[in-house]
């Protein structure tokens, strides 16, 4: 049976001195977030995940979700219960508004929630998840009456909630969608179409399930222009907030599928379905945007979580598992042979996952904190600097933690031989579970092209020039610490690649679309590199403070500097390549005709 304990400390490090959250005091909410509160909730959530998730990942796997003739679909055994105890937890409002039945604490801590999750039962956390972005969409975008209707019920965990925006024939080109609306002429809407790949679309774990669904208004304009979002409940609602009839829309089969067999995802058939529009007309893809950020981000945080599950299982076999001796002689001398933990290449692999999955954690939580500065600040240069960096780092927390997270788990499979090629060592549903999070929300290739076609650029840059001069001003006002040279003199060089890289497209891009597109997948990883970097020096200053206080974490704190220097010394050297490449063009990606392929 695979392990998993939430890392907890690692999380308090980060909230308490890397980044502290005191600072944030004035903003709702965080008051109530005092460090002994926080750990205290982080506690029990790391229960919850280990208790009773975490033991159902395996046996959901193998049993994944059946559908009945009518339609109905039942989720693995145990699931149900699950989901339950973590409704009955409160922890769906978490950070959701008080108003509505939620505890309105920072929304950095249902990030970190969001990666015990993942970690412990991806397909599980996926139900909830969904939810708190469809949550999150009403909140922004729906009138009154829809927030009063919809959001306590799904806030206490009864409702759930989906988002519908692939059909058959568009998933990357929504401006092909052909769902349609018809009006009713009663404030509703008649909806048909067919929704394919839609998660938790149907299941047996809450009363309801809310659906936001796009469509088109018959008579709108083609494309993206003529998009608009509806909600659309299973069961319609009464006034009173009772249930009432079953709505017109169905399960039409489940998908067999690579990995996340937990989770339902469903062709959705809507036959005139009633459903109301969520803000304005045509304006469906801008109000679905806010589900799909929030989505993205967490989709990154899966990525980062397959990882870390699938590190710390790969940790305890390496230290298990005896093969060999070590290079300079046997470690281990009274057994048969050394654990393979002994072995640079097995600790090379180790360390190369570890390192990412520490910085990775530490972009997460950095950006889960500008979500809640962005969201609940009343300065407004405060907030605009935290909605680019959210805006800036949504397309790299997905497509970079999330490519690393597949990569990491393979690795990390890589540590069981052939022990993890079988079934029952759970490394198998680490690597396919992982796999998923590289293509939904977007595949990467789409997120790259989002950061170099989008982002770069937007308010004439202004995002990406605030960055460069964050992490330009931090490496200088530590430049003369003895103590941090090793993390500060590559960050600065990887910056330096950065730099170039941006300046690159600046000067071939505008005129060479094809420039742009041929980089972008480097660009974003380039990007993902200096971050993590930044990240880690940031955390390396932080651990030499903590160590000179001798406040008795010293060992964790010399395992923090020496994972720092590893991605410094081994990976952090990639930014090179990256630029090498990058600065190559389009020239030879496009040379050849299709027919040549
Ligand atoms: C398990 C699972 C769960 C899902 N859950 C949901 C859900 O809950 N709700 C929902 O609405 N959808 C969901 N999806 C759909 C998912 O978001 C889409 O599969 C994804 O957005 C890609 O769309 P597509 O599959 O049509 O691929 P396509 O759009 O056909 O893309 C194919 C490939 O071409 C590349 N490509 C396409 N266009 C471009 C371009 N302009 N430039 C460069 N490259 C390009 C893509 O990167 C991709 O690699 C889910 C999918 C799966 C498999």
């Amino acid at each position: 049976m695979p392990v998993y304990k939430a890392p907890v400390e690692d999380v308090m490090f980060l909230l308490n001195d890397v980044f502290p959250i005191e600072r944030y005091n004035n903003l709702s909410g965080f008051a109530d977030a005092t460090p002994d509160t926080v750990e205290a909730i982080l506690a029990e959530g790391a229960k919850l995940c280990e208790e009773a998730f975490a033991p159902l990942n395996l046996s959901g796997d193998q049993e994944g979700c059946t559908r009945s003739a009518d339609g109905s679909v039942t989720t693995p055994k145990g699931f149900k219960e699950a989901y339950e105890a973590y409704s009955a937890g409160g922890w769906m409002g978490l950070a959701a508004p008080e108003e509505f039945g939620g505890q309105g604490l920072p929304s950095v801590l249902n990030t970190v929630m969001q990666e015990f999750i993942s970690s412990a039962n991806l397909a599980l956390g996926m139900y909830p998840g969904l939810t708190q972005g469809a949550i999150a969409a009403l909140l922004v975008h729906g009138t009154e009456e829809q927030k009063r209707t919809y959001l306590p019920k799904m806030i206490e965990g009864a409702w759930t909630g989906t988002m519908n925006l692939t059909e058959p024939h568009c998933g990357t080109d929504l401006g092909l969608l052909k769902s349609k609306a018809v009006p009713n002429g009663d404030g509703s809407y008649a909806i048909s179409g067919t929704k394919i790949f839609i998660s938790a679309g149907e299941h047996d774990m809450a009363e309801n399930i809310v659906h936001l669904v796009l469509a088109r208004i018959e008579g709108a304009p083609a494309g993206t222009k003529g998009i608009s979002l509806f909600v659309v409940p299973k069961f319609l609602v009464k006034e009173d907030g009772a249930l009432g009839d079953r709505n017109g829309v169905s399960c039409g089969s489940l998908e067999h599928k690579m990995g996340i067999h937990g989770n339902a995802t469903c062709v959705m058939n809507y036959d005139g379905a009633r459903g109301w529009l969520i803000g304005e007309e045509n304006r469906g893809l801008n109000a679905m945007f806010v589900m799909m950020n929030e989505a993205r981000l967490a989709v990154g945080v899966q990525g980062l979580a397959q990882s870390e599950v699938a590190y710390q299982n790969a940790v305890a076999y390496a230290k298990d598992r005896l093969q060999g001796r070590a290079l300079t002689g046997a470690k281990f001398p009274d057994k048969p042979a050394d654990p393979i933990i002994v072995h640079p290449d097995v600790r090379r692999t180790l360390l190369s996952i570890k390192a990412v999955n520490e910085a990775g954690r530490a972009l997460v939580v950095w950006t889960g904190l500008n979500s809640d500065i962005a969201h609940r600040s009343s300065d407004e240069a405060q907030r605009q600097v935290a909605e680019d960096y959210m805006g800036l780092m949504t397309p790299v927390v997905k497509g970079v933690l999330t490519d690393l997270g597949f990569d990491n788990a393979v690795k990390a499979q890589q540590m069981f031989g052939g022990h993890g090629y079988v079934e029952e060592s759970g490394m198998s549903q680490f690597v396919r579970d992982a796999r998923i999070t590289q293509i939904y929300e977007g595949a990467n290739g789409i997120q790259a092209m989002d950061l170099v076609g989008r982002k770069l650029g937007k308010d004439g840059g202004r995002a990406v020039m605030t960055f460069f001069n964050e992490v330009g001003a931090f490496c200088q006002e530590n430049a003369g610490d003895e103590n941090l040279k090793a993390y500060i003199a590559p960050l600065q060089q990887g910056l330096g690649h950065l730099q170039q890289a941006t300046m690159w497209f600046m000067q071939n891009a505008m005129a060479r679309p094809d420039n742009a597109g041929a980089g972008a997948t480097d660009y974003m990883h380039l990007f993902g590199l200096v971050v993590m970097g930044y990240m880690w020096a940031k955390m390396a200053k932080a651990a030499q403070g903590k160590k000179a206080e001798g406040n008795g974490a010293a060992d964790r704190m010399d395992a923090k500097l020496v994972t720092g220097r590893f991605f410094m010394e081994r990976l952090m050297p990639e930014t090179g390549t990256r630029l090498a490449r990058i600065s190559t063009g389009a020239d030879t990606t496009m040379a050849l005709p299709a027919e040549a392929f």
